[in-house]
């Protein structure tokens, strides 16, 4: 593979309940549920969701908050600068005006669940299962309904559910935390989507009608979202043929940037205090970069 086009693989630790709402899917104003696989039905973060913080806090970084956002505006002041020597717009791109577009140099998939954290009997344990394992070229078995893993003796109870252990170990990717590793357990892909489903967080909360600032009537509202101590991974993607990343830029020279990447690893660190997803005022969204380093 080229170094042009290089994938990184990151991992997240969320500190909070995560919320990304599916916009399209509420019932009224209850049951705010969250993007989920097609297929699998697990909940992720989007791509779009991540890219959308990311270029907001590594603006915020840079100073640079007119290129923030996507940049469509009929007022020129809040369009983005589109300067070749910004690295927030060589970074993300800008969109088409009188002068042209530019597209971005990096893709920001989704983040997608890597170890789930449950309730067990014999205290809090973290599940995986062989497909989420996969992602990371890492062989797996396990019979369905059962569980592999140093925790609990012959079975483990999580409370709702009793699982005979299996024999056998199972690796994990590098950069999970050793006290999550040491309590990681593997079931099976079908039982880790039951378990997921059945264990994400629930809350419920009320609106505030913003005229008397009381309760709105029948304003009682309930939202899904990722639980805190979750492990999730996404992959980016640098696209940059051109080489041409201002690291002249004041601000990039600084912070010793020299590749759009470099750029997007300053936004996710952000993320860190700011949060991503929905609910940020409710104490939602702030996820940790466990491995920040560019890796080469
Ligand atoms: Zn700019």
């Amino acid at each position: 593979m080229s170094d042009f086009y290089k994938p990184e693989r990151y991992l997240l630790r969320t500190l909070d309940p995560v919320h990304v709402g599916t916009g399209g899917n509420r019932l009224g104003r209850v049951d705010l549920s969250i993007v989920r696989e097609p297929g699998t039905r697990l909940p992720k973060i989007p791509g779009t969701a991540l890219h959308g913080a990311i270029r907001q806090y590594a603006a915020i970084r840079y100073e640079k908050l007119q290129c923030v956002g996507s940049g469509q505006s009929k007022d020129p002041d809040k369009e983005h600068c589109k300067e070749p020597q910004c690295p927030i717009c060589y970074t993300f791109g800008y969109l088409k005006g009188q002068d042209g577009g530019q597209s971005g140099k990096v893709s920001i998939g989704d983040a997608r669940l890597l170890l789930f954290p449950v309730y067990s009997l014999a205290g809090p344990i973290w599940v995986s299962c062989p497909s989420v394992l996969a992602e990371f070229d890492i062989d797996s078995t396990i019979t369905d309904n059962k569980v592999k893993g140093t925790i609990g003796k012959e079975h483990l109870n999580l409370g709702w559910l009793m699982l005979e252990k299996e024999d056998g170990t199972f690796n994990l990717p590098d950069h999970v935390p050793p006290a999550i590793k040491g309590r990681a357990v593997l079931v099976s892909d079908k039982l880790f989507s039951q378990i997921v489903n059945s264990n994400l967080e629930v809350r419920t909360s009320v609106s505030i009608d913003p005229e008397t600032g009381a309760a709105a009537d029948k304003a009682l509202f309930t939202y899904e979202a990722i639980p805190r101590a979750a492990i999730l991974w996404l992959n980016v993607i640098e696209d940059d043929f051109s080489g041409k990343f201002p690291q002249e830029h004041e601000m990039a020279a600084k912070l010793k940037h020299e590749r759009p990447l470099d750029v997007v690893i300053a936004g996710l660190k952000l993320a860190e205090m700011l949060g991503v997803g929905g609910m940020g005022t409710r104490g939602f969204g702030r996820v940790r970069l466990l491995n920040g380093e560019s890796q080469q």
